[in-house]
């Protein structure tokens, strides 16, 4: 392996465990020593300043990031974060992973990603949009509809991609959707977007379980995260007839072994914005839920939760990465070892559903011809059944594990691009 570049960026945990799956995907493949680090590497960090009013006069200034990972096929693509644990190392490592997920769903993206350390639930809804445009307009010299796409990720939603295109556009002086997506539908944002990461992450479970033999109906599903991906997965899989027997978000958990009524679950949250006065289901903490003996263990909040301490007591069949880096490098590896009867869905895999329909909300914006809600679904399962088969044709070639399947597969792509273009000059 060869030495790490010097800039705080790179000694992050979170940057040193996707370096570590690179590095160990790299070695499957033999990728040339001369082409790793530049495949590896951001292309570029940027780091911004972000001065807002707040609603009490004083003037606060947060610190965003925008890491763009790799663009040898075409934009960058990858969200947009706002939460108070955000660093540049984890924004570098998110872009990352965007670089093998848009190269293994097939997309003419590459890879990026955007943060900013902010807690949103402590900001009124005027504070909220005055960062949110602030955040666009000091990325305005490094972003564009062919040069770097953002879209929501955790503590973002299609309100502030609202505000994000409506300040791109008024520095153009045209309005021009495609620089974001994720947008609200009345600024050509796309049917089936708002849906598309948790529905994907619902599809994939259902080709699993259907590879295992269990019928739908039979299965219990439990869930950690309740924000847009966790909670239209739950939606998905609970109308598909599986059973989703706990919820959690960050005010806690809820257990209910006949069934959590999802419906009034996704209300609470549309009221209140979180779970905490939800009373569907028995208290339980997220160590508690995440050992639940369940068909399905969907972790859909943050990265590193599943970690050496807590996989032993793992009890799902099947694993379903909707969040990015749920599962630390060392706890993959002993899952590897100690639990081959576990199907893990690796995040790249089980959460493209999102990149891919936002691929559809750019076509869309570009063409001004927009499409219908089940034609974007339809386009949707049938792009991510590519993908699953080309994972598993990989898998079973080289006996690798679904992860390093998955990886591998982006990694090459991403690889063979930068070498067919050469190095400039
Ligand atoms: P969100 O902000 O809509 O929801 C996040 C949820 O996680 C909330 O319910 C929040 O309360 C909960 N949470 C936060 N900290 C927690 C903790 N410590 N314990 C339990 N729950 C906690 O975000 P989202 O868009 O649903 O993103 C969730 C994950 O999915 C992230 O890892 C994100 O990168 C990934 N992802 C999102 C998309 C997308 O389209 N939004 C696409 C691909 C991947």
């Amino acid at each position: 392996m060869s030495k790490l570049p010097s800039a705080p960026i790179y000694t992050s945990e979170v940057y040193l465990m996707a370096c570590k799956q690179f590095d160990r995907a790299a070695d499957a493949i033999n990728l040339p020593e001369s082409i790793r680090d530049r495949v590896k590497h951001p292309r570029r960090a940027v780091v911004v300043s972000l001065p807002i009013k707040r609603d009490d006069g004083s003037v606060q200034v947060f610190e965003g990031y925008r890491v763009q990972h790799n663009f040898a096929t075409g934009p960058g693509k990858g969200g947009i974060r706002f939460h108070p644990d955000v660093t540049l190392g984890e924004v570098a490592a998110l872009a990352m992973w965007m670089s093998w997920k848009t190269a293994l769903a097939g997309l003419p993206y590459g890879g990026a990603k955007g943060g900013v350390i902010v807690d949103p639930s402590r900001l009124s809804a005027g504070e909220l949009e005055r960062l949110s445009r602030r955040y666009m307009q000091e990325l305005i010299p490094f972003v564009g509809p062919h040069v770097d796409v953002p879209a929501p990720d955790l503590g973002t939603n299609e309100t502030m991609m609202g505000w994000m295109a409506d300040t791109w556009s008024n520095h153009l002086g045209r309005f021009d959707p495609a620089i974001i997506t994720g947008k609200p539908l009345a600024l050509g944002g796309s049917q089936g977007r708002r849906e598309a990461t948790g529905a994907g992450v619902a599809y994939l479970v259902s080709r699993y379980l259907e590879d295992l033999g269990v019928p739908l109906g039979e299965a219990t599903v439990a869930i950690q995260g309740f924000g847009n991906v966790g909670g239209e997965a739950a939606r998905a899989l609970a109308r598909r007839g599986a059973r989703i027997i706990a919820i959690s978000d960050h005010t806690g958990g809820y257990h209910n072994a006949r069934g959590i009524d999802v419906d009034k679950a996704l209300a609470c949250v549309a009221a209140n914005r979180t779970l905490a006065d939800f009373d569907g289901g028995d208290a339980i903490d997220n160590e508690r839920l995440l050992a639940l003996d369940c068909t399905v263990l969907i972790p859909a909040a943050l990265e590193r939760v599943i970690t050496p301490e807590n996989a032993p007591r793992l009890r799902c069949r099947i694993l379903a990465e909707a969040a990015n880096g749920p599962t630390t490098f060392a706890a993959d590896r002993w899952l590897e070892e100690n639990r081959p009867d576990l199907e893990i869905i690796p995040d790249v895999l089980c959460n493209a559903g999102g990149v891919i329909v936002s691929y559809f909300e750019w076509i869309q914006n570009l063409e001004n011809y927009y499409w219908t809600r089940d034609e974007v679904l339809e386009k949707l399962f049938r792009q991510l059944e590519q993908a699953r088969e080309a994972v598993e044709r990989q898998r079973a070639r080289f006996k690798f594990s679904r992860r390093l399947a998955a990886q591998t597969l982006g990694i090459q792509r991403v690889a063979e691009a930068k070498q067919a273009r050469g190095l400039f000059p």
